[in-house]
């Protein structure tokens, strides 16, 4: 699959305008909301392992101070550049702002392909991006805050806290700098698997609504439905994964090298073994093989998840698109045009600012562990459970009837940090859904214009009330 370079910024701003033409806001303030507040971009020099030095290029766009920290994640990925990172932070501040997440919008890059770098290599990459930005004040726990993105992961984030907390001694919050840190770092149970689960939550909330099945002529609820998955890293294992516990069958997976297809469906897990085995996704017993991950896009299907890159549906490709639902799993996987065409067909799209809002969710709850210097649970679990216990008790009592075992045991666990988590992620996937819905309805536009109404107009709500400096 080759991406077409399309800018993205001016594509985030086309559902911008879309959506704030449904909005009674003066067009200073709409204009405020949409520019980029600042970018940083950095030059910085690299010793590789050879002795050689490379000149690495890297940037942190903050699009909106009007809550702080900002957040978002840092990417490293080979053909990033600022009008990208722009966007994606413009995403953020929207997709924060949707799900009630007190945090501006930010986004971070370094533009390397981390395939052509040693560990050694990435190590000293990501302490010197680390150092630039502290020396910038551009991060710590209550000014910007970085998590993983295409390309990082918990490693990278460890090593930023790391560097983080040996510039500021003492930094008593210092752990709340990043996000997505491993759990024996700081970080919080049930991040990993966030974001896919929360695109999960999405597509589940999307398919209860028998009428809205029925208008594309499908049935109510994700049992059965057959779901392809494009990319198959942080997000797109866990969402393929979490479908398929929850009923969906995945009949395509495609990674960078290609893609797969059983009409039956594909064990995630298994296919996930195989490809570390053999280094390739191809050759999966039972599975037709597929060329290109393009390809994949094209499979009749349900639904389609594209969870690697931006760009990945356009005018080029839209009219052999099969699906009926796509649930966004990466950021900026379709065009603005290729949405409208979409759209006119009567495609369900869940947009990316919703559907991959549980990563940035489950940030804000390892955030708050981080500034409270506690593991959720820790205090409440035990009393919890006596309580538990003792009413119990009391209703064996009255009944004259004992509970067995296996009964006692789950009708007395109280949650601890991981339950507790998912409970959140689950209770903000599904409330803004709700909300989603109400202003699709009420309005009559799609869900992305919903999404965008719903986000500009809390953005707008904290500058009128907050008042504009000086
Ligand atoms: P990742 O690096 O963990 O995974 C990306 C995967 O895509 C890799 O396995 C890669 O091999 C694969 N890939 C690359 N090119 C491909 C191609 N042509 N076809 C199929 N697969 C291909 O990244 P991630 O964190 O899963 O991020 C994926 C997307 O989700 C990005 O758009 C990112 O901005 C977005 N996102 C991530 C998070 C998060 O918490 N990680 C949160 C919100 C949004």
């Amino acid at each position: 699959m080759t991406t077409t370079h399309i800018p993205m910024f001016a594509q985030v701003n086309k559902y911008f305008d879309k959506a704030a033409a449904h909005l009674d806001l003066p067009p200073g303030l709409l204009a405020q909301i949409k520019a980029c507040n600042s970018v940083f971009r950095v030059s910085f020099p690299l010793k590789r392992d050879d002795g050689t030095i490379e000149v690495i290029n890297g940037w942190r766009a903050q699009h909106s101070v009007h809550r702080l920290p900002t957040k978002g994640g840092i990417r490293f990925a080979p053909q990033v550049d600022e009008d990208e990172v722009s966007a994606l932070a413009a995403l953020m501040t929207y997709k924060c702002a949707l799900v009630d997440v007190p945090f501006g919008g930010a986004k971070g890059a370094v533009r390397i392909d981390p395939g052509n770098y040693s560990v050694t290599e990435l190590e000293r990459i990501t302490r010197r991006f680390t150092y630039e930005l502290f020396a910038k004040n551009l991060l710590g726990p209550g000014l910007d805050v970085p998590a993983p993105d295409y390309g990082t992961g918990p490693r990278e984030m460890a090593w930023i806290m790391d560097t983080f907390s040996t510039l500021a001694p003492g930094s008593i919050d210092a752990l709340g700098c990043v996000t997505g840190k491993p759990v024996t770092q700081g970080g919080v149970r049930g991040r990993a698997e966030a974001t896919g689960r929360g695109v999960y939550f999405a597509l589940r909330e999307a398919c209860c609504y028998g009428e809205d099945m029925a208008a594309m002529g499908l049935a109510p609820g994700l049992d059965g439905k057959r779901v392809v998955v494009q990319g198959l890293g942080n997000v797109g294992y866990h969402a393929a994964k979490y479908i398929q516990e929850g009923g969906g069958v995945i009949v395509a997976l495609a990674e960078r090298e290609g893609a797969i297809y059983s009409a039956s469906g594909l064990d995630v897990d298994a296919v996930v073994a195989h490809r570390k085995d053999t280094g390739s996704i191809l050759g999966f017993s039972g599975a037709r093989d597929i060329a290109t991950s393009g390809e994949a896009l094209e499979l009749e299907c349900d639904v389609l998840v594209p969870a690697a890159l931006e760009n990945v549906i356009t005018g080029g490709n839209v009219d052999r698109i099969r699906a009926m639902i796509i649930v966004e799993g990466a950021n900026g996987p379709i065009t603005a045009d290729a949405s409208e065409l979409l759209l006119a067909r009567g495609t369900l799209i869940i947009p990316d600012i919703y559907a991959n809002a549980g990563g940035v969710t489950v940030s804000y709850f390892e955030w708050v562990k981080n500034l409270s210097h506690m593991r959720f649970g820790r205090m409440e679990k035990r009393f919890q459970e006596h309580t538990n216990e003792k009413i119990i008790r009391a209703a064996e009592g009255l009944t004259g009837q004992m509970l067995s075992d296996t009964a006692r045991r789950a009708a007395t666990e109280a949650a601890g940090e991981e339950e507790l988590v998912n409970s959140g992620l689950e209770e903000t996937m599904v409330a803004a859904y709700a909300e989603l819905r109400v202003i699709q309805k009420d309005r009559g536009v799609d869900l992305r214009t919903a999404a965008f109404i719903n986000a500009i107009g809390k953005v707008a709500s904290a500058y009128t009330q907050r008042g504009i400096f000086p």
